[in-house]
């Protein structure tokens, strides 16, 4: 990456110009005088021209949780823009729950940017099982990654949260101005209050450091790479991997949880990626311009909703299923809608690309091409 440093042209004895961060952490250290950042000599976006993009192609990037859904959607995307300093290690050789070892992993590595992908993900019956591995990795995992992140002078990191961070009875389509404005889903809480202190520590980290650290809360995602485990996994790998079973053994009905008529919001992973890499692209002013120092996160969806039902058809159709489809009442719906409201990242010129019926069947052939090693 450039030394911001070497930006200068005239001959005059160099000017030391620090970002956020580099001030931020020479304040802390008691090195300079406080709020010196926002005073003099500080280039809020020393690492970006307005008209540039923010991330040069050979900025030096960890991607988080590479191997999971969304850290390895974004590495292909990355990939495909011509990234090539990508960096990434799997959980058994960086367990970033570990604070002595993320310390050691940002003290060991120039990181400019930081993706934080890795969470530890799961469903309902996942959630309730095992809810103190959830709070509790969950929030290990994003203390430790936004302070070494912020100890290391990262130029910029985004922390991936979820649409379970809104209250259950959120008015629907949930702004992000909802945030901490009523009780949370009971069965996800301790992920849900892990997620929303990972969105906090990014702000409280902004607010006094100078950081630039962002936060997207994404709708219901799917894609290559999904967990099709068939109680375990979301609905739309779910039912993938019962449609292909059905259909394998002949079987005359598929049954579908709930009633059909919830409605849902669904987000290609790939859209996804590509939504969070145009977020790590905007200048700081940019980024400041939309969201506020404690009210700091993007929602990101589709924008569209579709039924439980349209969305079984839709699966059953791509798998190549002819029997029917029975839903089971006896099983909860969950909450009759979900939709965020994306009006905020609309405005920034983003949109998901990816329609619902392609991306089913793109990703019913990757998992029957990826069956021996897929997550099922
Ligand atoms: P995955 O389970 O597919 O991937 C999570 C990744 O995190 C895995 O690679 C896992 O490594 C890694 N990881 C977990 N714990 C640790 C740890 N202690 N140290 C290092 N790595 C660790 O999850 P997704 O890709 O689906 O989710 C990623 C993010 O996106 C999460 O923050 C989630 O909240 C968010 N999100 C996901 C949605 C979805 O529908 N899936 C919806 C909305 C948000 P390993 O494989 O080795 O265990």
């Amino acid at each position: 990456m450039a030394d911001k440093n070497a930006k200068r042209a005239d001959d005059s004895e160099p000017e030391l110009i620090l970002s956020r961060a580099e001030a931020g952490i020479l304040e802390a250290m008691g090195m300079l005088p406080k709020n010196y950042g926002a005073a003099k000599n500080v280039d809020a976006d020393a690492d970006t021209d307005a008209d540039s993009p923010a991330l040069a192609k050979d900025a030096a990037i960890y991607i988080a949780g590479h191997r999971g859904m969304v850290g390895s959607a974004i590495v292909r995307r990355l990939q495909s823009l011509g990234y090539a300093n990508l960096i990434t290690r799997e959980r058994k050789q960086l367990d970033l729950c570990d604070a002595a070892g993320a310390r050691k992993f940002f003290r060991a590595n120039t990181v400019d940017y930081v993706v934080l992908a890795a969470a530890k993900v799961g469903g309902i019956r996942a959630n309730n099982a095992y809810p103190a591995e959830f709070i509790h990795q969950n929030l290990m995992l994003a203390a430790n990654v936004i302070h070494e992140a912020w100890q290391a002078g990262v130029t910029r990191l985004l922390f991936l949260g979820s649409s379970c961070i809104y209250p259950r009875a959120a008015a629907q389509p949930i702004a992000e101005s909802e945030l901490l404005r009523g009780a949370l889903e009971p069965t996800c809480e301790p992920y849900a209050v892990a997620k929303i202190a990972g969105i906090k520590l990014c702000e409280s980290y902004n607010r006094q450091y100078g950081a630039s650290f962002r936060s997207v809360m994404p709708t219901n995602l799917y894609g290559p790479g999904d967990n099709f485990h068939l109680d375990d996994g979301h609905v739309i790998p779910a039912l993938i991997h019962r449609f292909l079973t059905a259909k394998e053994s002949g079987k005359p009905q598929v049954r579908v949880w709930g009633s059909g008529d919830a409605k849902r919001d669904f987000l290609h992973v790939d859209d996804l990626a590509d939504a969070c890499i145009h977020v790590m692209q905007l200048s700081d002013d940019a980024y400041a311009a939309c969201t506020s120092p404690q009210q700091s996160h993007l929602n990101i969806g589709s924008g569209a909703e579709v039924t439980v039902a349209a969305c079984a058809e839709l699966i059953r159709d791509a798998t190549g299923y002819t029997g029917d489809i029975v839903f089971d009442s006896d099983q909860p719906d969950g909450a009759p809608r979900k939709l965020l409201d994306t009006s905020i990242f609309d405005n920034l010129g983003w949109r998901a690309r990816i329609k619902l019926a392609d991306g089913i069947a793109e990703t019913c052939r990757w998992f029957q091409e990826h069956r021996a090693d897929a997550r099922a």
